[in-house]
């Protein structure tokens, strides 16, 4: 049983379980409204424990842990996807828990995530899960039988159409996935848990190497765009947005978030915020919940996945935005008002990640890099903060991370300007001044 929602007012302590830099933000968000925040994370230096008012240092199914979060908080929320969706229903019998954990857990497991995108009627890209032997058998015989119907030669004029591409449709029994994409069901982020493969034998290598877990095998779609799109739904059923982003990943890591009127083709995005909220209210969802999008050569939306929490994708706002998606998150968590984000500048999101302390510019990779990041004012590798921040408009934000690793996000530049045009050269000079290929 979950207790009854109460409105909290500014004063009322708030917690959030995972510490990474989403919870970090979201610390700032809450201080600055007036909230008390606390934490719970085992990691003693996880960069939002380290801004809170209190920070719990215990795993996040700790029974005394989440008694001590229970204790402190009248509600709380999560900032990482892998946060068992079992501390929050647990939580959810004692203080009020934003999002619910059904909908986490919906979140957790790709199985799950497409099966609830099917129920609500928004297109996702051919799939097929594969959690056992038996279902990897299938899989490799309907790819046979593709191969086999491709080599008749009467197939090519009754499949493909006029303009000679094959059509992609989500039956995945009508649908060979091979080229494709193997992803772990649960634990994965950031790319990781994910094999692509191209033919049969890598499809069963890559199930091997993966550990036999449950996994999905999508078709490798040949996309023309990704998008994302951020919704705020409150304990009353209202919903606001964020403007459509448009995302640029590089080796399945968000690079860089591009967002202004005319980033995304008009009807693209109606269809993207319809999906995106329908999802959020067959979820009951209260919260922000991001929803991410591929967009294919002809125009065909197909919803990727969502991410039951603030994301990477809507850091821009806390810069050009009214109000920003963590603030967003706490006026749910309250019960205060929701009001529609209006967006002042355009802006570019850009991700710092670890390469870019790794990598001396202009030399060969230091290979011996010591991890004082910002102690050291004469680290080598200290990435040319004066010269970015010289470009006007920029805004650094760091997640106080005292390690940098390859793929690490270690903070991100949001770069706002008075039009589209200047905000992406103002982008590609920060990049080129930090080692980051030229977009
Ligand atoms: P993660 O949980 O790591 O974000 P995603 O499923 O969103 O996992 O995959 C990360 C990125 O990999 C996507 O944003 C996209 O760029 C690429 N990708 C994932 N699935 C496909 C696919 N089926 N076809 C083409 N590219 C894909
Ligand atoms: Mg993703």
């Amino acid at each position: 049983m979950s207790v009854a929602f109460k409105p909290l007012a500014p004063g009322a302590t708030l917690g959030v379980l995972g510490g990474g830099q989403l919870g970090r933000m979201w610390v700032h968000a809450a201080q600055s409204m007036g909230f008390r925040a606390v934490v719970l994370d085992p990691d003693p230096q996880s960069p939002a424990g380290l801004v809170s008012h209190q920070h719990i240092q215990t795993d996040y199914l700790d029974p005394v842990g989440l008694e001590q979060m229970a204790f402190a908080c009248k509600a709380v929320t999560t900032e990482f996807e892998n946060v068992p969706a079992d501390a929050l229903a647990q939580l959810a019998e004692k203080i009020q828990v934003a999002p619910n954990a059904h909908a986490v857990a919906v979140a957790q497991d790709r199985r799950l995530e497409k099966a609830h995108f099917v129920k609500c009627g928004v297109p996702v890209a051919p799939f097929a899960v594969i959690a056992s032997d038996v279902d990897l058998d299938l899989v490799l015989k309907q790819n046979e039988s593709h191969v086999a119907e491709n080599n008749r030669p009467e197939h090519v004029s009754s499949s493909a159409n006029p303009d000679g591409k094959t059509k992609i449709n989500s039956n995945s029994n009508s649908v060979n996935l091979l080229p494709g994409i193997l992803k772990t069901a649960r634990m994965g982020y950031d790319g990781k848990g994910q094999v692509r493969v191209r033919n049969p034998q890598e499809l069963v290598d890559a199930f091997k190497q993966l550990g036999g877990v449950p996994c999905v095998l999508e078709k490798m779609l040949s996309l023309k765009a990704e998008y994302s799109v951020i919704v705020a739904r409150g304990h009353d059923g209202a919903m606001v947005y964020l403007p459509i982003q448009h995302n640029v990943h590089r080796d399945g890591i968000l690079a860089m978030t591009l967002v202004w009127p005319g980033v995304c083709d008009s009807a693209l995005e109606t269809q993207a915020i319809n999906a995106a909220k329908s999802i959020a209210k067959e979820l009951q969802y209260i919260g922000v919940l991001c929803v991410e999008f591929f967009v294919l050569e002809d125009n065909t939306l197909f919803v990727n996945e969502i991410a039951p929490r603030p994301h990477n994708s809507g850091h821009y706002s806390l810069d050009a935005c009214d109000v920003s998606q963590f603030e967003l998150q706490l006026r749910c968590m309250a019960g205060l008002p929701l009001t529609q984000p209006r967006q002042h500048s355009p802006a570019v999101m850009l991700n710092l990640l670890g390469d870019i302390w790794l990598e001396k510019l202009g030399s060969e990779p230091n290979l011996f890099v010591p991890n004082k990041l910002g102690s050291d004012p004469n680290f080598s590798n200290l990435p040319a903060w004066n010269k970015v921040l010289a470009l006007p408009g920029t805004h650094l934000h760091l997640y106080g991370k005292s390690e940098a690793r390859k793929g690490r996000k270690m903070g991100h530049l949001t770069i706002t300007a008075s039009t589209a045009d200047q905000v992406g050269a103002i982008a590609n000079q920060a990049a080129a001044i930090l080692g980051i290929a030229a977009f």
